[in-house]
């Protein structure tokens, strides 16, 4: 049985970081000896991040975005294209989207994908409150900006239809060659897509 090199309260960190997605209990021990090196000029600067994201974060009332207030930034963001709202899965599409600089439109934050095999219903999405923000008269264009899935296009159809009798566009994202992509590389699926959906030259 192999002895104890540290005491619990290490372990412990260990055990914690351990948890995060992308590390195993290997990379949680690099990540705990690193921050314990690091002591004053990571291990606390982190700490007390921690601690302010424990006091302050906020979900925005609005669209679902994390932030220290709410209505978030972005929603405050008084250069935005009142026009549009991009809808998105989940708080790191937003970030992904955000980070990109795809879109000056605001965003709607569903939460999740519809999923019956996992028990994930429309009730379990904020897709209520997407459709009222669809009936304000200064929005023209939904878009779908979702995962390129089963369950992602399932929800899409599904606004789709809810989104009816609201005065607006729906679109979605394109599917296809992806940006330095070679074709011989790409599989059937997204090789068809990208020609069903081909673009004038
Ligand atoms: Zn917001």
């Amino acid at each position: 049985m192999p002895t104890a090199v540290t005491g619990p309260e290490i372990d412990r960190l260990i055990q914690l970081l351990a948890r995060l997605p992308g590390l195993g209990p290997r990379s949680a021990r690099r990540a705990a000896l690193h921050l314990i090196k690091k002591r004053e000029a990571l291990m606390a600067p982190l700490a007390s991040a921690l601690q302010v994201a424990i006091d302050r974060i906020l979900v925005c009332e609005t669209c679902g975005n994390i932030d220290t207030r709410s209505p978030c930034t972005v929603c405050t963001d008084v250069r935005r294209d009142p026009s549009i709202i991009v809808v998105v899965a989940d708080v790191a599409d937003l970030w992904a989207l955000e980070r990109a600089g795809a879109t000056n439109g605001f965003y709607h934050v569903l939460g999740a994908t519809l999923s019956p095999l996992d028990g994930v219903g429309p009730q379990d999405l904020t897709i209520d409150a997407l459709v009222s923000r669809a009936h304000d008269s200064r929005v023209t264009e939904i878009v779908l900006a979702l995962n390129a899935t089963v369950d992602g296009q399932t929800t899409a159809h599904y606004i789709t239809d809810l989104l009816g009798d609201a005065n607006v566009k729906v679109t979605r994202l394109a599917h296809g060659v992806p940006v330095g992509g070679e074709l011989d590389y790409l599989d059937e699926g997204t090789l068809s897509a990208a020609m069903r959906q081909r673009t004038l030259f």
